[in-house]
Formats: structure tokens, sequence, C-alpha cells
């Protein structure tokens, strides 16, 4: 029997079955199932705490960090800002001067963004090697999960989790740590997949945001929203963006996937690409140079068939 949804406990189907971790090569299996009734896509893996520490620890390579690649982002605005889809990022829709906690911060380069513009940013991470780059950047990391943390309830007027929701084996109780640190009115902004857009369809098992085991869960606008009112949020607005670049990321992958249980060639940090992979980088980077891959990004999203969904959710007022 298919397992039930996680966010609504209505049945599901077999959406997608045999991937694998096509990227950092974690063994075994794993299939995708979809809701019958919110439209919630899940994975059959539920890591448990100790294999969640190994998964990231072992496979993810956060610890090859090379701070001299740290940067923080630009500022969203303008036609090049659109062109290059920077909206696609959660840390884009948070006003100036406000009070921001960054969720799965990494090493803490939207922090840096909020700095500048006169923001108190503290980002979140579980990973103890970005404290050496929070040291250097001079930004404020705490690390550790986020659930039951000691932070203080009502002090942040904005928490962002940026690809962040998909990993968590209990994206509820997530937000619900998220509604408890927000004041009343605030909001909570998370980027996530899109496993219903046309890139999905069109590359099937090779698309770039499967990213399984990793990922754990794909919402829907459905599931988004009655997961935002089990955690006591209320579901304010529902963005297509997408990062232009993802769409050459696609090409590569889809040119360069190993076979399961070998990692990738593409996805390996600080390894030297063998010559074919380096090939099929160079043909994928002709529609990026022409900045097709642009103009194809923006015209998904435009169609409501795009990679990258924003959501915002708003803490209601007593
Ligand atoms: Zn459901």
């Amino acid at each position: 029997m298919n397992p039930v949804c996680p966010i609504c406990s209505a049945q599901s189907v077999l959406h997608r079955s045999d991937l694998y971790d096509d990227r950092y090569a974690y063994p075994g299996r794993f299939h995708v199932y979809r809701c019958q009734s919110c439209a919630h896509a899940f994975t059959n893996f539920m890591p448990s705490s100790t294999e969640v520490a190994k998964l990231y620890s072992d496979y993810y390579p956060r610890r090859n960090y090379d701070p001299s690649t740290w940067h923080p982002p630009q500022d969203p605005r303008g036609f090049v800002s659109w062109l290059w889809g920077r909206k696609g990022g959660a840390y884009a829709w948070v006003p100036e001067r406000v009070r921001v906690l960054d969720v799965g911060t990494g090493a803490g380069e939207s922090l840096g963004y909020h700095n500048v513009r006169g923001c108190q940013a503290v980002g979140m991470d579980p990973d103890a090697n970005v404290e050496r780059i929070a040291r250097e950047k001079n930004v404020q990391i705490k690390i550790g999960l986020f659930s039951n943390t000691d932070i203080q309830g009502e002090s942040f007027d904005y928490v962002t989790m940026n690809q962040v929701i998909e990993h968590f084996v209990d994206p509820i109780e997530v937000m619900k740590e998220a509604a408890r640190v927000l004041v009343p009115g605030g909001r909570l902004i998370m980027g996530t997949p899109n496993y219903r857009g046309l890139l999905a369809r069109l590359f099937g098992a090779r698309w770039i945001h499967w990213h399984i085991p990793y990922h754990i869960h794909f919402f829907s606008r459905q599931s988004m929203q009655k997961a935002a009112s089990l955690a006591g949020l209320e579901l304010e607005s529902v963005n297509m963006v997408t990062e232009s670049d993802w769409m050459f990321f696609q090409i590569c992958h889809a040119l360069t996937r190993p076979a399961p249980v070998s990692a990738s060639r593409f996805w390996s940090v600080g390894e030297q690409r063998p010559s074919l992979t380096k090939l099929a980088m160079g043909l994928a980077l002709i529609p990026r140079f022409l900045r097709l891959t642009h103009l194809w990004t923006r015209m998904l999203d435009a169609m409501g068939a795009g990679d990258n969904v924003v959501y915002i959710c708003r803490k209601p007022l007593r």
C-alpha cells in the first residue's frame, strides 16, 4: 500500500519510481508519491536524525566550501535582475531595516545583503563548517537545527528559507517554529522547487530538482496552504520566479548524469572534471551565453510552468 500524504493524510499514488542520488552517490533507490487530494509529492525516505547527520556530513559537499567565492547577492531590481530571475531567491522579498532570520543559510551570503540594507540579520545552519566563514565575513550564524531552538518567541519580522523546506523530514514542525519566532504580522518566505513545471515533465528522472534523497517534499499550492494553516500561518502569496542559471545547470546535469552509486563529476566540488563533462558544460554554455536559457526560463515562469515557487506566509495579528 502506498504511504499516506504527510500533509493532509489522504491516499497517494506512485508518481515516479526508481530515482537515485545522481549527485553524491548515497546508496539506494527511492520512489516519489503524489497525494490524490492536495497534490503534495514526497519520497518514501524519512531518515532518522543519525541518517540525516550522515547524509549531510559524509555526502553533501559543504565542507569543501571556498570562502573566496563568498559574495552577497545583488540588488534584485531592474531589467538585468529580472532576466537572471533574481527574485527566485527568498532574500529578494525582504524589505530594508527589519529583523530577519535566514534558516539553512549556508555560508550566509544573503546575511551580507541584508546587513548593508540596515537589517538585523541572523542565519541558522546545521553545518559547523560555516562558523569559520561567519567569523571571517562578519555575519551572525547560529549552528544547529531549526526545531525547538532557544530563539526568543516573536523576535523576528521575517524568516526566510531558500531551497530548504523540501529537505526537512517534518516541514510542518519547522513552519510552526518559524511561526513561534515571528512577530504577529511577520512573514515566512520560502523558495522551493515546483515538480509540476514543464522541465520536470520534459527531463523525467533527469530533472535537476528531484535531488533524491536530500529533497523529501515537493509542495503544490494546496499542500502549502494546508501546511501553513496547520502551522498557524496564512498563505499570502504564491510567486513563480526561477533563477535563470538553473536551466544551465539542468542541461549540464542531464548530459552528465552518472550511473547509480557513482558521484556526478559535474556536481562534485573541488574535483577535476573529465573532458567529457567539460565538453557537456561547454555545449550548455552556448545557450547561456546567448541568454536563451534566461529567455526560456522567463517564458516558463510566465506560463506558470517554471521550476521554482516563492511562497509567502503571514502570521495573523492577534
Ligand atoms: Zn495531501
